[in-house]
């Protein structure tokens, strides 16, 4: 079962990181604990089952934590975004802003086709700008991104707000 006062405990606060004034909000707790892993993994899995999706998309890095052990559970082939550089075969790419400079994501061409349904998993969203751009990488290639979820929502950021109006329905499993 879900306990959320369990995840909690497992979430650290981190102040002034990256840089002075922000919280780092940090799961590597969670991801030490077994209990608190598979909690997450199990209540996601559930939430999924039988939603008529066809692919887990995972984000880049700690995504990636999400995706992959959610993939394996439901039978579903994994698809991973990932940052400029890091794959090796043909790629499309989407930059998006953020607060100081750009970022991107790229994924490889022939990792989904017209008709594909994935749900995206990241850590955390903040601005939705990585879940957007991610969103916008399935799109180019056909593919329709039915929901995202994460860990993680920070409300006041706005991101779950941006990412309803661009037509994707997010889901985390707590929030500051
Ligand atoms: P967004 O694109 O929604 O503004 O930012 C979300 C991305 O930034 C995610 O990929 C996430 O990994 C990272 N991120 C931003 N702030 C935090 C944080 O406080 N904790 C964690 N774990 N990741 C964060």
């Amino acid at each position: 079962v879900f306990d959320q006062q369990l995840l909690h405990s497992l979430i650290r606060a981190i102040p002034n990181w990256p840089e002075p004034g922000v919280t780092f909000r940090d799961i590597t707790p969670l991801f030490q604990s077994p209990k608190g892993t598979e909690m997450i993994i199990n209540t996601l899995a559930e939430r999924y089952r039988e939603r008529d999706i066809t692919h887990i998309g995972a984000l880049d890095a700690r995504g990636f934590l999400v995706g992959s052990p959610l993939a394996c559970k439901l039978g579903l082939p994994l698809v991973i975004f990932r940052k400029p550089g890091k794959l090796p075969y043909d790629v499309i790419r989407e930059e998006y802003a953020l607060e100081y400079g750009s970022a991107a994501l790229e994924v490889h061409t022939d990792a989904l086709k017209k008709g594909d349904r994935l749900l995206l998993a990241d850590d955390l969203i903040a601005t939705g700008g990585t879940l957007c751009a991610a969103a916008k990488l399935c799109r180019r290639l056909g593919a329709e991104p039915v929901e995202a979820t994460a860990i993680i929502d920070l409300p006041a950021l706005g991101g779950s707000k941006r990412l309803d109006s661009e037509g994707i329905p997010s889901f985390s499993l707590c929030s500051y």
